[in-house]
């Protein structure tokens, strides 16, 4: 193994070769996702990243890295909702690249209802999108990972997951349980050296927090005791870590990026 320092001097183990290591971000046309697949690119690692429906931001991503990366970041449009298209988005990747290294599970969507206002169909979308979404592709990426000999998720969970947060219950539950699936499957999968990682972000300035509106904005930055929301590359450059190869001794772990919120 050698460490190579890429863009911003930012390190990353490579395997002499074997060429870059292989990235997946769900939802990387926006926000963090986008910010995190910005990250990955500039450590050397070839990218692939999803998108569901902003089919013009994701070609802006690609477009604003072209220059930038080493090899070229590829956008797929998949619906994480479909684990059958997960696993096959999984295993044409694997298939072309002979690997597949990190795997970010950041697609996700939020949703303010009193607990009671809740429909049956908000709950569904919300779980099925935040929580089976990475089910899924933890799934349809373990085999890969176990034959190459380990691999590294990122499972993208929130301090509401931890603290609760009134208003936001499906969200919350969905958040909570990515957690307790962490937890679990990192200790299923630590023999195999795959590390399962979970990035928990307080108030970070994307659409899904401009869509919740300026008052649960305002409400929630009152508990920061940065006083100020986070951005998108601040959550990515700790998943820039996790995912380095440089972070070899931590499983199962939650890690708060969100200015103190939580302490
Ligand atoms: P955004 O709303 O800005 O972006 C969401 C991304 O998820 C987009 O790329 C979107 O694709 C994609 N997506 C949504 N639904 C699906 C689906 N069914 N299948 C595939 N892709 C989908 O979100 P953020 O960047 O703010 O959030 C990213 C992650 O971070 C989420 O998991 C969120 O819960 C978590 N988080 C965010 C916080 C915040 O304050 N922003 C705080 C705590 C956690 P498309 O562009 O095509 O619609």
């Amino acid at each position: 193994m050698t460490v190579s320092r890429r863009r911003h001097g930012l390190e990353t183990v490579a395997d002499p070769g074997r060429g870059p290591r292989v990235a997946l971000v769900t939802g990387g046309s926006r926000g963090i996702g986008r910010a995190i697949v910005e990250e990955l690119a500039g450590r050397g690692l070839h990218v692939h990243f999803t998108w569901r429906q902003q089919e013009v931001a994701a070609h802006r991503v690609v477009e604003d890295l072209e220059d930038q990366a080493d090899t070229p970041v590829i956008p797929h449009r998949l619906d994480v909702r479909d684990a059958t298209a997960c696993r096959t988005l999984a295993a044409a990747i694997a298939k072309k690249d002979g690997r597949l290294d990190v795997l970010v599970n950041n697609a996700g969507i939020a949703r303010m209802r009193p607990f009671q206002d809740h429909r049956e169909e908000d709950w569904q979308e919300i779980l099925a999108t935040n929580l089976d979404g990475a089910r899924h592709m933890c799934g349809a990426v373990l085999e890969t990972m176990r034959e190459q000999g380990g691999g590294v998720i990122v499972n993208l969970a929130s301090i509401a997951g931890v603290l609760g947060a009134p208003g936001m219950a499906a969200y919350v539950a969905s958040k909570g349980a990515i957690i307790a699936l962490t937890k679990t499957l990192a200790r299923e999968v630590a023999a195999d050296n795959i590390l399962v990682h979970a990035v928990a972000p307080g108030v970070i300035e994307t659409d899904m927090l401009r869509s919740l509106g300026d008052g649960f904005r305002e409400r929630a930055l009152k508990r920061v005791p940065m006083a100020r929301p986070g951005r998108p590359e601040e959550v990515a450059a700790l998943v820039g870590f996790l995912a380095s190869g440089r972070c070899t001794y931590t499983t199962g772990h939650v890690f708060y990026v969100d200015g103190g919120f939580a302490i």
